[in-house]
This record gives C-alpha cells, structure tokens and sequence, in this order.
C-alpha cells in the first residue's frame, strides 16, 4: 500500500473516465447473460458467478467515484483534497469481494452436501465470454495501473478474473 506516496493532484484524464465507462458497461452486461443462462440451465456456478460480477460493478463505480474525487482539486475546507476517497473506496471494494467470496463458499458448502448435474457446455461457453470481457476490462486499467491505487486494483481484479474460469470450469456446477 505505500503507493500513496505520490501525493500530486493531477487532473484526471479523460481516458480513465472512458476505461471505467466502459468497464461497468461491460461487466454489467455479462451480469445479465450469467443471470439468464444462469436461470435457463439451473446452474448454481453461473448464479453465484453474476453476484460476484455484480459486486465487480459496484467495486467499480466505487473506483470510478473515488477517481473523480481524488482528481478534484483541494478546497479551503478539503484541504487535503479527496485523494483519502480512494483508499476508502478501495477497502469498500474489498469487503465486497470478501462478502461474495463468502457466498459463493456457502453455496460450494451446500453442493457438496447436495450435489447437483453439471451444466458443463453452458457454463463452458459464458465461462469464454468472461475470459474475454475480464481480459478487456484489465486492459482497459493497464495504462493507469501506477497513477491510482484503484486503477491499479480494478486491473488486477479483473487481470485474475480472467484467469480463473479455467480453474473452476471444468469442474463447475
Ligand atoms: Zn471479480
């Protein structure tokens, strides 16, 4: 965390707004083909998968509202600036990913007891559209990776995202 040292107000560039314009756009719409492929083949691993998406465009807007804050420049009354709305914005995102790790935790618990058919091709098939919208997202946070401590962690989020389909996948309910 010591990259709060930079403690330069730079004004935010328009490409950062664009990368998390984009990135929720994105996100939110897999949220919707995980949800409905989620419900039309009864599979709980696409469910859970489209809570945790859609703790990823909160964790995003989050970023995206931090970013906007932090570039405003100090006032007589801020300051400091609203730089510390990052790091903030930054804990919030990860108790939300903590709280979707927990529920997809709960769910793997209850299958274990409960098993259930795998919806194998299905969850094969959304699980490539998120390899490629996750890939998309972190490319869109590589340039801005070291500006921001939630750039940087949208990029990695999203960078081990698109990595992880094809632990769970084959394996997946
Ligand atoms: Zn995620």
């Amino acid at each position: 965390m010591n990259r709060e040292v930079d403690h330069h107000h730079h004004t935010r560039r328009p490409t950062t707004t664009a990368a998390f314009a984009a990135g929720v756009v994105l996100n939110l719409a897999f949220v919707v083909v995980e949800a409905v492929f989620g419900v039309l083949s009864d599979s709980l691993a696409l469910l859970t998968d489209a809570g945790h998406n859609l703790s990823d465009v909160l964790g995003l807007l989050l970023a995206w509202g931090a970013a906007a804050l932090a570039g405003k420049r100090p006032s007589t009354r801020r300051t400091y600036g609203y730089s510390r709305a990052t790091i903030i914005a930054s804990l919030f995102s990860g108790l939300l990913l903590m709280g979707a790790v927990g529920a997809i935790g709960w769910e793997a618990f209850n299958r274990l007891l409960e098993p259930a058919e795998p919806a194998g091709k299905t969850i094969m098939i959304v699980a490539a559209i998120g390899v490629v919208i996750n890939t998309a997202t972190a490319l869109l946070f590589l340039s801005g990776k070291d500006s921001d401590l939630n750039i940087r962690g949208a990029f990695l989020h999203m960078a081990a995202d698109a990595a992880c389909p094809w632990a769970w996948s084959p394996r997946a309910r």
